[in-house]
């Protein structure tokens, strides 16, 4: 039996062997049992439900919110060789009525369908005149209230369970949370059913915060190493958007804009290119994402803080599904924590529920400023322990020195003090390195006792010790938006030395400047991208391939990830296959693919 499974995945996808858990989870399916999956983006869901859909009879119902991306799917099984439609608002009624046909006959091997759609009578009627081999349910967290992908046409979805009482159902998600999890298995009646639960770990992803300092520079710097590949930057205003992406294209990157506040068809478009071309940038406000199902996105890029971990987590989380490497990049500073903390305090919300939005930033600010391992905290954060140091985050890979801030935070905050609590961070750095301005003098703040007590630090490393004390709660910023800061409850322990403050230790503008002349890599440019490293050497045969894809894809309209994954090229490139005998030991190369396109590639291959 699992050898039928093992043969079909050999076989049609071309892969090895199974991942994780997919093999029981095929099994378990196969054998007409109900189970809830939750794995991360990229674990590989989607064969836990299209191996039993070729190996049981029948057709194969997937019920799926995103309808923008069903014809990808069906585009993508076909390349595979197996008969795959979709049934949803975007059909004409004569192409609507086609597969139905095509259902009624028998000939479908799986059948995705909006859930408003399949939940109609018409289409209930029509699914019992055919044998249905399962129900998935895919983003089953989209029955949940408390999540932000609500949709009420999910809760309707325990009705498959009434009608059709024998036919396996297994629902999955990537989201991680418990409620969320007893809320499916009670609003899709899978009580007693199975549950697979996998890592939430994206060991390929490479998490990196870099404190900014010139924006620009430092994305576009960060971009150079991410050259021709597709990624992601994320700003949290519509206004940077549009600003951001103008700079780039005016610096001659491939970028373009997405936000709610665009046409609804330029946005259309911009996505579309995203997906189908390759190398573009896309900058976009989180209303870009769901649903974006590209594997081949190599880097996320946050311009801005998000708005807690559970957001972090989904929008890097969109870089490299395809288990290749990719980078997760947060560039932030002081003023970022206090637009943040400002937003939440100007927000309609009530008392309660800025405090739990409030709690989210606190524990975002944490990470950022953390110096240890990135990936421990960001599961950690998510009740999941992980087994040590990960060797694949900044902070693993170039541990930040530490230092004992104590007494430069006690200046810190004593010069919030002194000056009243009304002042901003630029101020108060004046203060502290004596420096000698009207506006200083005009509020005699030349004669305090902490003028020029802080020249040993520049502005710089001071502002950072203004920002950690902000992330650290120490200091709080004010509400109205002039950026003043203002002493806390727990400042009282810093002044009196009961809590000691260690910092990331930051290097003096100076210094990084002198290393930046000199070319020895700083601190921040040593922690390189997680890029697919491809040697000069295999540069040509690299691009050649990807020249084949294109074309490929181009006569059929379709994105190049459709024809082969980039895995499948990087394997095709390290392993040189020679013969169609070869190719076909290659990853990714299914039976189908590789009559369609093993003489393509290896016409490119034997050419060398
Ligand atoms: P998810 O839906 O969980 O985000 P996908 O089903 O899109 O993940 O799979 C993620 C990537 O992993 C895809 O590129 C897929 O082809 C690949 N993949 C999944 N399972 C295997 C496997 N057993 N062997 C090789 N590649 C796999
Ligand atoms: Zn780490």
């Amino acid at each position: 039996m699992k050898s039928e499974a093992l043969e079909v995945l050999h076989r049609v996808f071309g892969y090895a062997s199974f991942r994780g858990e997919q093999a029981a989870i095929v099994e378990h399916l196969e054998n007409g049992n109900d189970c809830l999956v939750l794995m991360p983006t990229g674990g590989g869901k989607s064969l836990c439900y299209q191996v039993p859909a070729l190996l049981r009879e029948g057709t194969a119902i997937v019920v799926s919110p995103l309808i923008a991306l069903m014809q990808d799917q069906v585009d993508a099984l076909t390349q595979l060789g197996v008969a795959a439609a979709f049934l949803n608002s975007s059909l004409s009624p004569q192409a609507q009525r086609e597969v139905e046909q095509r259902l009624l006959r028998r000939e479908l091997k799986l059948l995705y369908v909006a859930p408003e759609r399949l939940l109609g009578e018409r289409t209930l009627e029509l699914l019992e005149r055919v044998p249905v081999s399962l129900f998935a349910i895919d983003e089953a967290h989209c029955v949940s209230q408390w999540g932000h992908d609500f949709r009420p046409e999910y809760r309707g979805l325990n009705l498959l369970h009434e009608r059709f009482p024998r036919i396996p159902r297994i629902a999955l998600t990537a989201t991680a949370d418990a409620p969320t999890r007893s809320e499916i298995v009670e609003r899709l009646g899978l009580d007693g059913a199975r549950q697979f639960v996998a890592s939430f770990d994206r060991p390929n992803i490479r998490y990196q915060v870099v404190q900014k300092d010139n924006a620009r520079r430092q994305l576009k710097a960060f971009l150079e190493a991410h050259r021709d590949e597709s990624g992601i930057v994320y700003c949290l205003s519509r206004k940077k958007v549009d600003e951001t992406a103008a700079a780039l294209v005016e610096d001659g990157f491939h970028a373009m804009a997405y936000h709610a506040g665009m046409e609804q068809a330029t946005r259309a478009a911009n996505q579309q290119r995203f997906l189908r071309d390759e190398g573009v940038i896309m900058v976009a406000t989180i209303a870009f994402g769901m649903g974006i199902d590209k594997p081949d996105v190599r880097y996320v890029a946050h311009l801005d803080l998000p708005k807690s971990m559970e957001g972090y987590y989904q929008e890097t989380g969109r870089a490299g599904r395809d288990g290749l490497p990719a980078d997760a990049w947060l560039c932030y500073g002081l003023g970022d924590v206090v637009t943040m903390s400002q937003m939440i305090a100007q927000s309609e919300s009530g008392q309660e529920r800025k405090r739990v939005e409030r709690a989210k930033l606190e524990a975002l600010l944490g990470y950022a400023e953390s110096t240890g391992c990135r990936r421990r905290l960001l599961l950690g954060y998510f009740g999941e322990e992980a087994p040590g140091n990960c060797g694949n985050c900044d902070n693993c890979i170039e541990p930040p020195r530490s230092w004992d801030a104590s007494e430069v935070a006690q200046k810190a905050l004593s010069a919030v003090y002194r000056t009243g609590q009304r002042f901003g961070v630029g101020h108060l750095v004046s203060v502290l390195r004596g420096e000698d301005s009207d506006k200083l003098r005009s509020w005699n703040h030349h004669t305090l006792s902490v003028y020029g007590v802080g020249k040993d630090l520049d502005a710089r490393q001071w502002s950072g010790v203004f920002r950690h004390l902000v992330a650290a709660g120490h200091l709080g910023a004010d509400h109205e938006g002039y950026g003043t800061l203002h002493l806390t409850e727990s400042s009282r322990g810093v002044l009196k030395g009961e809590t000691r403050v260690l910092m990331r230790f930051e290097a003096a503008q100076a210094e990084r400047r002198a290393a930046r002349k000199s070319g020895k890599p700083s601190a921040k440019a040593g922690r390189a991208s997680n890029t697919l490293q491809i040697g000069d050497d295999e540069r040509p045969l690299w691009d050649a391939l990807r020249a084949v894809r294109a074309r490929l894809a181009k006569e059929q309209n379709v994105p190049a990830y459709v024809i082969f994954h980039d895995a499948t090229l990087l394997d095709m490139l390290r392993e040189h296959p020679m013969s169609l005998r070869e190719l076909a030991q290659i990853s990714g190369v299914g039976t189908t693919k590789l009559e369609k396109y093993g003489e393509a590639f290896l016409a490119v291959l034997t050419s060398e």
